[in-house]
């Protein structure tokens, strides 16, 4: 059998998070697995299985008590409604699970310029708690020790969730600096957060009326009126992925790919189309492979009223980087230059 797609696609059935009744459409994973194989967007040999991540990983982002409590189920009724999911030790397990993904994905799209993690993307995840169905943020994970690791200095985190990412802002403090204030409540903080071993400028397109409450300054904060229109998002998401590359070089982006924009979310209030997403997330890919920078992928949220397009809008986003991928390297352009 021959690869269907130039990357790799992770998956896991442990990505099932044992919810319950919930408005996180927890099948969502397993879905987005059989669509891409029944519509022969990917073929088995596309997929990759990661291993859960280690605790080792997990504590370069969270307090050692919040992860040891997690493992005891010494998780407090307060800590548990802030988290809105059920704790179990099968929770912790695919948290850890899709820990791993990102880390796995990571190594993965700085050797072939894209890959996914069919999961994670728990963006609202803080160091020393979960928060908004998200325990452990697996994309800080995966950054923090691909930065350890060497493989990478600076990161650039584009989350385009309907729901700003508080976690990734906290856990990735821009410094503090005079900030620009541009029309649209768009606002820039100069000089992201650095570090030894290397820097995060995190941008964040979200709505401005919904969850989380508080929203700890990103790099920039993207804050968009109840109602966005795909023409609306998309020329946002230009100037927030221009003004963000004119600050700064990242040797990798990671791409949080939301589905809850969409127009027929439960929880997102914006009214962007099937379509405008796909747009979306073509744009994401034009301007990152252009520029020959490797994109890791993962999912985050989505709650469309039928579950099946929840799962059409993540499949796009894999034949988007697809087709973006094929574009790219017609126009000579620097893909093959990943991996060496
Ligand atoms: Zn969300």
């Amino acid at each position: 059998m021959s690869r269907r797609l130039p990357f790799f696609l992770l998956y896991h059935e442990g990505y099932y998070l044992p919810l319950g009744a919930h408005v996180f459409p927890a099948q969502k994973y397993r879905l987005i697995h059989e669509r891409l194989l029944e519509d022969g967007i990917a073929g088995d040999e596309d997929f990759l299985r990661p291993e859960p991540a280690k605790d080792q990983d997990i504590l370069l982002v969270h307090g050692h008590d919040y992860v040891e409590r997690l493992h005891t189920g010494m998780i407090t009724p307060q800590e548990e409604m802030q988290m809105e999911v059920p704790y179990s030790p099968e929770l912790v397990e695919a948290f850890w699970l899709a820990a791993g993904g990102s880390i796995l994905a990571t190594t993965h799209a700085l050797k072939d310029g894209v890959c996914f993690n069919i999961g994670g993307g728990f963006h609202h995840a803080c160091p020393d708690h979960g928060e908004g169905f998200c325990v452990i943020h697996d994309v800080a994970v995966a950054i923090r020790r691909a930065q350890l690791d060497g493989l990478v200095k600076n990161v650039m985190v584009v989350d385009c969730d309907v729901h700003h990412g508080n976690g990734t802002a906290t856990i990735f403090p821009p410094r503090r600096t005079t900030s620009a204030p541009l029309p649209s409540g768009y606002m820039v903080q100069r000089d992201p957060s650095a570090s030894s071993s290397g820097s995060v400028f995190t941008i964040s397109l979200h709505q401005q009326h919904n969850y989380p409450a508080y929203k700890p300054p990103s790099s920039i904060d993207v804050n968009l009126p109840d109602g966005a229109t795909d023409a609306e998002y998309l020329a946002w998401l230009d100037n927030a992925l221009s003004s963000g590359l004119r600050q700064f070089t990242p040797d990798l982006l990671c791409y949080i790919a939301g589905a809850d924009p969409y127009k027929e979310d439960q929880l997102g209030g914006l009214a962007l189309t099937i379509e405008g997403l796909k747009q979306r997330d073509r744009k994401l890919f034009q301007v990152a492979l252009a520029k020959g920078i490797p994109v890791m992928v993962t999912y985050a949220g989505g709650y469309a009223r039928h579950v099946e397009d929840t799962v059409t809008i993540h499949c796009n986003t894999v034949i988007a980087a697809k087709e973006i991928t094929a574009e790219t390297q017609r126009r000579g352009g620097q893909i093959e230059q990943f991996g060496n």
